[in-house]
Order: structure tokens, then C-alpha cells, then sequence
């Protein structure tokens, strides 16, 4: 009896004794795994809230944290401005359920990181506002950036982005960096009666053109690429041209680079040599390479680039001879409206002295680039037209 007593007080102990780690394996397991869906909620929220994560908040944020996420599979071939929410914005839409203040959503500012900044620099990016790349790091030229946007969009430019700006960055009113003009065009060279520069009118070596700027500080690479990000113009020819490509553009007609701008006397002289230089190694004499070179490449100061008035354009999406590309076609029927001319045509060889150069576009105003166009006489016969007239 004893024994069987004994045995039976064993069993009933080791009973207790399981159902009590029963319970603690079923309490712990429990515990362990709200514990990993306080984490999986806490990843989707900013860390400002972590402290407040009790079960009631870890599910609200939990159901706003199953929000597909940029980053996640679902959408990671969608462009970001298709999907504007990332997960931690979603996240704060979701209503505070307890009567604590709503988390602030986004709080990014200088020494942020991580993926929010990540996301933040590859919408910068896009509108233009940050080059380089998007680190994750809300270093210097992120604020600068971050300052910039919010200025072009009415924003207190604080350089710290918060809900209004972030809103703001992937909402509809989000547009592309506007570049500020520098300096203001003018329209000198629209109202004189246009230079003539060519082998008969050269310039000085040291002459140099008023009003020049650099190209790239005009025109965005998304209306036209530059063979030479450093290539100069006048001033009053380049919005021309921006505003030229830009309308070709809006008519479908896209995909431009300026092979050539402006040109210094310098620039010239080594192109020519090197043409000479060519012509001399396929085994001609002198007098002959030159003369050949003249055919196609100006004397270093009777070059029309010398003018920084004069543009070479290219078309990106076809290998084929610009005289056969749509964006020539375009531009024979609308140059003049913007004030440029097709400078060298094989109809006007021996007045100008040039092959046809389909690609070489000359500006001269509107006013005169109509005339020209209407009359069908190339820069020389309206110059003299235009003298005889006075
Ligand atoms: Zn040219």
C-alpha cells in the first residue's frame, strides 16, 4: 500500500509537474511570439513609437505593416511614384488606437538612415533635386536636396522631412527641379542684324563671344543630351534651342544631342589639324589635304561656331544619316519658328562654300529666321538682300 501510495504521489507530482511546464511552454511560446510580431511591427514603425508597443498598438501597426512595401516582392519592379506610401508611411495613416498622440510618421533629417532615406534619395533623384547615389545616409547634399524641393513647392525649406514634404515628394504636385536661369536671356543678338562669320569674315583669335553660358546649366539631359557637358552657347541662342527641342518634343519628336556648341579658335585649329593630318597620312600633299579638309571643317576663326550661336544636332535612338531621321524632318518645317536656320544646304554650296550640313543649326531670331525662311535665301544673300535694302 505504501508503495502503491508512494507510486501514486509520484504520479500525481509528475502530473503537476508537467501540466505546470505545459503551461509555462504554452505561456512562453505565447509570449515569444508576440514578441516576434512586436518585431515585425516595429520594423514597419518609426523608432519613435517603439516604446509605446503594447498588444492593442503592435496589432494595429502590424496590419498597416502587411502593406505590400516597396521593397517587398510585390512591388519591386513598380517605379516608386507608382506606389507614393512606403510601408512606414502606411503604418501612421492607420488610426491611433489608443489615446496616445499619433506617431509622427516620417521624421528624417541630418543622420537618418536607412531604408526611409534610401527612399526619400531615390525620389530626389527622380525629380532631379540629388545626384549621386542614394546611400541611405541624410548626409549634406540630402538636405540640400531636401531644401531645394521645398522651396520649388512652397515648403518650409527646413531640409527636414516630415509628413507635409514627404506627402508632398510622392503626391501629384511633385515636379521636376527647375533649373534657374543663369544669366536672364536677352534678345540682342534677335533685334541686330545677324553675324556673319565664314571664310571671307573671319574672326580674331582672341575674339570671344558676349553672353556665354554653359549648356547643361539651360538644358536638362531630359530634353537633350550634350556630347560635351562642358559645351558652351549665347546665352539668348540656348533658351531658343530649349525651348525649340522642347516643342519638337511635345510633338513626339524626343531623343536629342548636341554634338557641338560653341568653339574656341583653339578648339578649332586642332580640328582642322587633325582632318589635314588624316588627309596627309593617306598619302596627300599638303595643298591637297587641306584644301579636302576645307570642304567639310572651317579655318580656325571663320568656323560659325566661333559664334556660339550655332548647334550640331544628333538624333540618340537611330544610327541612321540625320538628313533621314524624323528629327531633321521636324526641324525643317519648324527651326525658323524659333529663330534658327539650317545654316548649309547642298542647293547653297557655292554661296556658302559648305556641303550641306542637315545637322548645323544657326540662330539668328525669329524675325529674321522667318524672312530667310520665306525668301529661301541662306545667311549670305540676306545679308546682302538686307544691305541693299537699307
Ligand atoms: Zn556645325
Amino acid at each position: 500500500m505504501r508503495t502503491r501510495n508512494g507510486n501514486n504521489t509520484v504520479f500525481l507530482v509528475t502530473a503537476l509537474a508537467l501540466a505546470a511546464l505545459a503551461a509555462f511552454l504554452w505561456i512562453f511560446s505565447a509570449a515569444k511570439g508576440r514578441e516576434y510580431r512586436a518585431e515585425a511591427a516595429v520594423t514597419a514603425v518609426p523608432t519613435a513609437t517603439v516604446h509605446a508597443v503594447n498588444l492593442v498598438s503592435a496589432a494595429a501597426a502590424l496590419s498597416a505593416a502587411e502593406t505590400p512595401s516597396p521593397a517587398g516582392t510585390g512591388a519591386a519592379d513598380a517605379p516608386m511614384y507608382v506606389t507614393p506610401a512606403p510601408a512606414a508611411f502606411a503604418a501612421a495613416e492607420t488610426p491611433a488606437p489608443t489615446a496616445s498622440p499619433a506617431p509622427t510618421a516620417v521624421y528624417l533629417a541630418s543622420g537618418s538612415a536607412g531604408e526611409g532615406v534610401r527612399t526619400l534619395q531615390q525620389r530626389l533623384r527622380e525629380l532631379g533635386f540629388l545626384e549621386g547615389e542614394a546611400d541611405g545616409q541624410f548626409g549634406k547634399a540630402t538636405k540640400a536636396a531636401v531644401v531645394l524641393f521645398q522651396k520649388q513647392h512652397g515648403l518650409d525649406a527646413d531640409g527636414i522631412v516630415g509628413e507635409k514634404t514627404w506627402t508632398t515628394l510622392f503626391g501629384d504636385s511633385a515636379h521636376a527641379m527647375e533649373t534657374t536661369p543663369t544669366p536672364a536671356p536677352f534678345h540682342g543678338v534677335a533685334e541686330s542684324v545677324p553675324i556673319l562669320v565664314n571664310r571671307q569674315h573671319p574672326v580674331g583669335s582672341d575674339w570671344v563671344p558676349e553672353h556665354l553660358v554653359y549648356i547643361a546649366d539651360v538644358i536638362p539631359s531630359s530634353v537633350a543630351v550634350l556630347a560635351d557637358s562642358k559645351a558652351q552657347g549665347v546665352s539668348e541662342a540656348v533658351y531658343a534651342l530649349k525651348t525649340m527641342l522642347e516643342a519638337a518634343i511635345a510633338d513626339g519628336v524626343g531623343h536629342w544631342k548636341i554634338r557641338e556648341a560653341y568653339r574656341t579658335y583653339d578648339a578649332q585649329k586642332r580640328i582642322f589639324n587633325n582632318y589635314v593630318n588624316k588627309y596627309l597620312e593617306d598619302g596627300r600633299s599638303r595643298s591637297s589635304a587641306i584644301s579636302a579638309t576645307r570642304q567639310t571643317v572651317a579655318d580656325p576663326g571663320t568656323s560659325e561656331h566661333h559664334t556660339g550661336l550655332a548647334f550640331d544636332l544628333n538624333a540618340t535612338n537611330t544610327s541612321d544619316a540625320f538628313v533621314d531621321t524624323a528629327q531633321y524632318v521636324w526641324l525643317v518645317r519648324h527651326c525658323w519658328e524659333y529663330g534658327f536656320i539650317i545654316r548649309y544646304t547642298d542647293e547653297k554650296e557655292d554661296v556658302t562654300g559648305f556641303l550641306g550640313e542637315e545637322w548645323h543649326y544657326r540662330y539668328v531670331g525669329v524675325e529674321h529666321a522667318r524672312k530667310m525662311h520665306e525668301t529661301g535665301m541662306c545667311l549670305e544673300e540676306y545679308l546682302e538682300w538686307l544691305g541693299a535694302a537699307e
